[in-house]
């Protein structure tokens, strides 16, 4: 068997398909359990105008308090109940992301219980790192859906996507992994531009134009996320994630793609991790 991280294609194809797809580098990745996880068969699909096309649907008619991070969520065992930031509430479901478990953004009263807070420990939380770049005219081949670059360090915006058969605009987007991801999120606006912009320039020449606009996410820096998405890190055990399963003294439910192993790290995951908390939570309060 070939050495794949001493080979630069093979390297290349480690941080462009398993680094992208389970959000960390090699070396941290569980051997085990990054791929005991589930797949949906068909084909994937973009959604050319975001998520809101799901989420504007799925909100409707609810009460949604945006720009309010919840700080304390203390359970009264008397009164049956949950204070979330001392509002009353009879249950909680909680789909803050791992990051923010994590970092103790959230201060719960009691304490969670030690198998939840291992787990919150134990499950692994990568970053991967997007920058989308406008440009007045494209100057490559429009036809090809994505370009595969070798870069160093290895990791550096080595995967790009072409958005004009998708938008009416000339957009590259371009992704970095692994431990390159964590150095993207630090650099300034200016910085991560002149970055992939010199990654570009290697391929394409030196007299390609300046972008014209520039978009980048930073999820590891950000307080209300600190991470891109769960994977299982080594040591990491399939129970870790199933810990969530189970509420907190009957009033705290778990929601989020890391409260599901089969489909965690994916949109679909964080929907069906919903689903079962409000599931669990009406055949709770309607059984006799
Ligand atoms: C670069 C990248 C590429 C991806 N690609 C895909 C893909 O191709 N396909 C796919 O299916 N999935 C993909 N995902 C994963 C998918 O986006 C996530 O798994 C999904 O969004 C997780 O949903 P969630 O509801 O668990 O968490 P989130 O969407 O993170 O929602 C959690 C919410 O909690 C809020 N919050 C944080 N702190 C607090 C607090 N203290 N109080 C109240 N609210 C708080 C946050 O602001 C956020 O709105 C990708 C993710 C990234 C980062």
């Amino acid at each position: 068997m070939p050495d794949l991280l001493a080979d630069p294609w093979g390297r290349w194809i480690l941080a462009s398909v398993t680094e992208f797809d389970i959000g960390a580098s090699i070396d941290k990745i569980s051997a085990r359990n990054a791929y005991a996880d589930l797949v949906f068969p068909k084909d994937d699909v973009i959604l050319p105008e975001g998520y809101d096309q799901i989420l504007a649907p799925l909100a409707e008619g609810l009460d949604i308090r945006l720009n309010r991070p919840v700080k304390r969520v203390e359970f009264d065992e008397d009164e049956d109940g949950v204070y979330v930031d001392g509002e009353w509430a009879d249950y909680v479901v909680c789909a803050v992301p791992l990051g923010v478990l994590k970092a103790g953004e959230i201060r719960f009263e009691p304490a969670l219980p030690a198998r939840m807070r291992e787990a919150v420990e134990n499950i692994g939380l990568g970053s991967v790192t997007k920058i989308a770049l406008k440009f007045e005219t494209a100057f490559w081949d429009e036809d090809t859906q994505y370009f595969g670059l070798q870069t160093a360090p290895v990791g550096r915006w080595g995967y790009w996507v072409n958005y004009t058969p998708f938008v009416d605009e000339n957009i590259l987007l371009g992704l970095s992994f692994g431990d390159y991801a964590f150095q993207a999120d630090g650099l300034s606006d200016a910085d991560i531009t002149r970055d992939a912009m010199e990654v570009l320039r290697n391929v394409w020449g030196t007299d390609i134009p300046q972008p014209t606009a520039m978009l980048r996410t930073k999820w590891s820096q950000d307080p209300l996320f600190h991470g891109a998405y769960s994977y299982p890190k080594t040591g990491t055990q399939i129970a870790d994630f199933e810990a969530f399963e189970d509420p907190v003294l009957d009033r705290l439910f778990w929601a989020g793609e890391h409260t599901l192993f089969d489909y965690h790290g994916t949109t679909h995951g964080a929907l069906l991790s919903g689903r079962r908390a409000a599931h669990i939570l009406v055949e709770w309060e309607t059984s006799p």
